[in-house]
């Protein structure tokens, strides 16, 4: 499976079977992507990755979301290299915790207070205690197939859990408000939360942006029932708003999650929390070894100085409906038809009439081949390092890549390595 890989990747692969259980693991497990993608990677600046053997990508994927400015950014990373240079990290906190939970509880509408921890589940586990706290209640409302990260109660496979971790779950369908009340109804009195996604970002499945009744509705349903409306913008947050993701329907949570990008790269995430969630932040014990380290914090205060001084987040939205516009003519003018899906910035391309994903899989190997990093079926990012070039040459790729899978389209065969994950 692996022989048509360059050396230093194949060697490592080799060496990362003896001593990695199932050789990597998670969302980077070797089955999930094309056999010809690369595993290993060497060096990122700004908009592009060189993986083991030196060949460079324009990358689509942004390390999954934390690339917002670019790889290697200067300013962020010096900020964060002077934080290490100070002993980091201490016995205890230094003054860049409350500067960045005052600047966060700034910038972030709904939000009265913040905490600080390192990856996005952490944050959505503390909102879930946070909210059985504040509420003293147990049940939560999820949509069906929505991703709050890889901890026992939400991790999407169940091996390795029990039916007990995922005790008092109820699910709706994201966006269907009947649903979403008859889930709330079946909760009674017990009703701790209802989470949501910025927008319903699921795997595999075409995006789709949040109806603002069902916002709305879910707020409204949280008032009533003294629940917690928690918004998981982990993925998102910082990429549709300078503000929580559902500040563009108007609609405030009591919670919200974030991660990934809000140091652009450096390990941090945070719970912030409106005063309503307070008390129930206040009582639960959470912490963490590393969760107090200046370094991340410090690249997080240069990453929100960005955010706030740079018209980042106008340009991913336009360079991405470029992109779209641009892979929409080309993909009709081969005679294949893609429904591109969510925020242009925030891009997923699956094709029509492709239910087992041959057609995404083999187009995506074309276009790695041709210098472009995608993802068949998983959203991508763009960053702010990106320009018009770089979205020109993606365009261009995939003139060739449409092209290359026409002419293989007859003999292609099912993707079968992701039945093992499906
Ligand atoms: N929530 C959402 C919406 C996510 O996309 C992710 C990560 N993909 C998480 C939570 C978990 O974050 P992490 O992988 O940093 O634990």
């Amino acid at each position: 499976m692996t022989t048509n890989l360059p050396s230093n990747d194949r060697a490592l692969r080799e060496r990362a079977a003896a001593v990695i259980p199932g050789g990597m693991y998670g969302h980077l497990s070797t089955v999930l992507l094309p056999d010809d993608y690369p595993q290993f990677f060497d060096r990122g600046e700004g908009a592009y990755i060189w993986d083991a053997d030196g060949t460079r990508y324009l990358d689509l994927m942004c390390a999954y979301g934390p690339n917002l400015f670019g790889y290697a950014v200067e300013s962020v990373d010096a900020a964060a290299i002077a934080g290490i240079r100070r002993g980091d990290p201490l016995t205890g906190p230094s003054e860049l915790m409350v500067e960045l939970a005052e600047q966060m509880v700034g910038m972030v509408s709904h939000a009265d207070w913040a905490m600080f921890c390192k990856n996005g589940t952490d944050a959505t586990t503390m909102a879930l205690m946070t909210a059985r706290a504040q509420t003293k209640r147990k049940t939560v409302v999820l949509a069906k197939g929505a991703y709050h990260g890889a901890a026992p109660w939400c991790t999407p496979r169940p091996m390795g859990t029990t039916a007990e971790d995922r005790a008092n779950q109820i699910f709706c369908t994201y966006n269907d408000i009947a649903s979403l009340e008859e889930a709330v109804a079946k909760a009674g009195d017990d009703l701790a939360a209802i989470f949501a996604a910025p927008f319903k970002h699921d795997s595999f499945v075409d995006q789709s942006l949040p109806d603002p009744a069902y916002a709305r509705r879910a707020r409204e349903l949280c008032d009533e029932a003294g629940a917690m409306l928690v918004v998981d913008d982990v993925r998102a947050g910082l990429r549709i708003a300078r503000d929580c993701s559902w500040s563009v329907v108007g609609v405030k949570p009591d919670l919200s999650t974030w991660g990934k990008a809000i140091a652009n790269g450096h390990p941090i995430s945070a719970l912030l929390g409106a005063d309503t969630a307070r008390e129930g932040a206040q009582s639960i014990y959470v912490t963490g070894s590393f969760w107090y380290a200046m370094a991340p914090m410090a690249a997080a205060l240069e990453t929100l100085r960005l955010v706030r001084e740079t018209n980042y987040l106008e340009k991913t939205e336009r360079l991405g409906q470029q992109l779209r516009d641009g892979l929409h003519d080309s993909a009709g003018a081969h005679g294949f038809s893609l429904r591109q899906t969510g925020p242009a910035q925030m891009p997923l391309i699956m094709f029509d009439e492709d239910p087992d994903l041959r057609l995404g899989f083999a187009w995506a190997s074309e276009m790695l081949k041709r210098g472009i990093y995608m993802h068949p079926w998983h959203n991508m990012f763009l960053c702010d390092a990106m320009d018009e070039d770089d979205i020109s040459a993606a365009i261009n790729a995939a003139d060739g890549a449409f092209a290359a899978l026409k002419r293989q389209r007859p003999t292609l065969g099912p993707v079968t390595k992701l039945a093992a994950f499906a």
